[in-house]
């Protein structure tokens, strides 16, 4: 509740003038029935229709006043919520889009996905009710009881008798629906995550004909989903009949109490029949206090659930006690051993170094560690041991916007956007379309987004769907050429391209000048041959390291590679290097 306090405070003024307007909408609801039962017992045995027609007058501009207040009231109310919510998600993307790797991982992306849309939603939901209710229940309820005393204290008895029970069952079940509805959001969790694996793996899904078995897993993620639902409902919908019972059984005892009442005389009927809207007005009231229950069972475990991510500490740190080295490399590795959430060992032991203006070439089976090594470099992650020095300063010390910009990056399937393809390339950067056109050109995509009716313009689908694997690639390494950044890093990103183009692409890296280190991560020997230092990875570890030549005398691995990939000759892997 701190959370949902924290993000309220702004909006105070704004609230209160709206809960004060609700005040008297609500006052001149308690109002007409009290007003009606006078207008029967005082006013129509006097015989005035000028009195009767006054005071039907006086109930008419109370509905009306009642009916306007309420609406204005529910407007504001509705807008504060807006605004609230709004806030409340933009911080959330934001502290997301901070997040470090491993507390993505720890997090999953689909609950983060759950907490920005269905968690704020209940967030929404519960503020709104909380100002339309939260001032008019009370007050009907404090009110309406206050009125009746003052009617017929004798048959308020009654109303005082069931209230207790009314409330307890309003209690009871909104300490039971809160985990309830914390159980339910971690199956949506789940089930979101089902549905993003599905959409994204939709055509291996089809390819291997797994689509029964898709189903099925879905299937078994719904019913769970729809068990937590059905308890979660179930438990909280027991409230409405049972107070419809105490609300009917009162009404019941009320008329039979009043009946003897009117007929000992000591009674009117107006006062019976004010005290029966009264009856229904406050155990409306109570119904409303248990649907609020209801809602802010649901905003508050939604509101922990934002509450984990938001307070989630700084995790990547700017570490200023680290010892740093003049050196003349640019690049090192030192003995950098890394495993993901405290697992297996992901890479052990690294060590390498690579001097300014050096390529550096990684090879290794899928799962050996290649792309752990970028993202270790990138400081998505620190590494539990040794440490990574990008001209001598350990990147722990340097502040994250500065790291950042020092890396032109592919990664293995990364992601375009629906949008232009010059967008695409800019990516958010101050680049110019000259910039971008000689990117483009760099990267080998000048051929085809030329032959584009559109050309730079031209406007790509979700995922880049409207475009071939290999120009997918090419404009990805448009993107990572464009700003021109010290580190180039092309993750398995050359693999869509044919020999040719790929070839060419190497060559324009190796003239490219404003790189002062390139990062060629490969599965194909002829991507990274031409490399100063090429790391053979195995299971995480380096099994190999050298040039090309050095490895093809020392590296049974790399050599074996070698042979499946050129046929063995130096002269066939020369070729296909061309
Ligand atoms: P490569 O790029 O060589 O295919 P990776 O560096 O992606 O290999 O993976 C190395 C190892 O780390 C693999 O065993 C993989 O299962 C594991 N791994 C990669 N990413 C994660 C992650 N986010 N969480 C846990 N384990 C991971």
């Amino acid at each position: 509740m701190k959370l949902i306090f924290h993000y309220l405070k702004p909006y105070v003024p704004r609230m209160s003038v709206g809960l004060f307007i609700k005040f008297i909408g609500t006052i001149m609801d308690l109002l007409i029935p009290w007003i009606l039962s006078y207008l029967i017992d005082e006013i129509v045995p006097q015989k005035s229709m000028r009195k009767i027609l006054l005071f039907g007058g006086i109930m008419v501009l109370c509905s009306v006043t009642a009916w306007l207040t309420n609406i204005l009231a529910n407007r504001m109310a509705s807008k504060v919520a807006r605004d609230t919510t709004e806030r409340l998600r933009h911080d959330l993307f934001r502290k997301v889009s901070y997040l470090s790797c491993r507390q993505v991982d720890d997090f999953t992306v689909p609950s983060l996905e759950s907490r920005l849309t269905t968690d704020t939603y209940n967030i929404h939901q519960m503020i709104g009710m909380m100002q339309r209710l939260g001032v008019r229940a009370p007050i009907l309820l404090v009110g309406g009881v206050f009125v009746t005393l003052t009617l017929e204290p004798v048959l308020t008895l009654v109303l005082l008798a069931v209230m207790p029970f009314a409330g307890g069952v309003v209690w009871y079940i909104s300490q039971k629906g809160i985990p309830l509805y914390a159980r339910q959001q971690r199956a949506v969790d789940t089930m979101v995550r089902t549905v993003r694996e599905n959409a994204s793996g939709i055509r291996v899904i089809k390819a291997l004909s797994k689509s029964d078995y898709e189903r099925k897993r879905f299937q078994e993620i719904n019913r769970e989903l729809v068990k937590r639902e059905t308890k979660a409902s179930v438990t909280m919908a027991a409230s409405n009949p049972l107070m419809n019972l105490f609300l009917n059984v009162g009404l019941t005892l009320v008329v039979i109490a009043g009946a003897f009442r009117v007929y000992a005389g000591v009674s009117k009927p107006g006062v019976i029949l004010a005290f029966l809207t009264y009856f229904t007005i406050i155990l409306n009231a109570l119904l409303s206090v248990n649907r609020m229950f209801m809602l802010y069972s649901k905003g508050v475990a939604s509101a922990g659930r934002i509450r984990e991510v938001l307070e989630a500490p700084e995790d990547l740190e700017i570490h200023t006690d680290v010892e740093q080295k003049s050196t003349e490399n640019y690049l090192s590795f030192e003995h950098v051993s890394f495993s993901y959430r405290g697992g297996a060992v992901s890479v052990s032991d690294i060590d390498f170094t690579l001097k300014e203006g050096q390529t550096l070439g990684i090879i290794g089976g899928t799962g050996s560690g290649k792309t752990t090594l970028i993202k270790l470099l990138m400081r998505f992650y620190d590494p539990q041991k040794g440490c990574i020095r990008i001209e001598g300063q350990d990147i722990r010390s340097i502040p994250s916007e500065k790291l950042h910009t020092l890396f032109g990056v592919v990664f293995q399937n990364d992601v375009l956007f629906s949008d232009t393809i010059a967008e695409n390339v800019r990516f958010g950067r101050n680049l110019e379309k000259e910039q971008l056109n000689q990117a483009a050109k760099s990267a080998q995509a000048s051929e085809f987004i030329d032959s584009l009716e559109e050309g730079m313009e031209y406007r790509l689908a979700i995922r880049g769907s409207n475009l071939s694997g290999g120009q997918k690639q090419r404009v990805l390494i448009a993107r990572a050429l464009a700003a021109d950044s010290p580190i180039l890093i092309l993750d398995d990103s050359s693999s869509a391209l044919d020999y040719r183009t790929d070839a060419r692409l190497r060559q324009v890296l190796k003239q490219k000048k404003t790189a002062r280190a390139t990062i060629l991560v490969a599965q194909r020997v002829s991507s990274i041959r031409h490399a100063d230092l090429i790391l053979v990875l195995d299971g995480g570890k380096i099994i190999g390291k050298g040039t090309h030549a050095e490895l093809m005398k020392n590296c049974e691995t790399y050599r074996e590679i070698a042979a499946m990939q050129m046929g063995g000759g130096e002269e066939d892997c020369e070729k296909a290097s061309l």
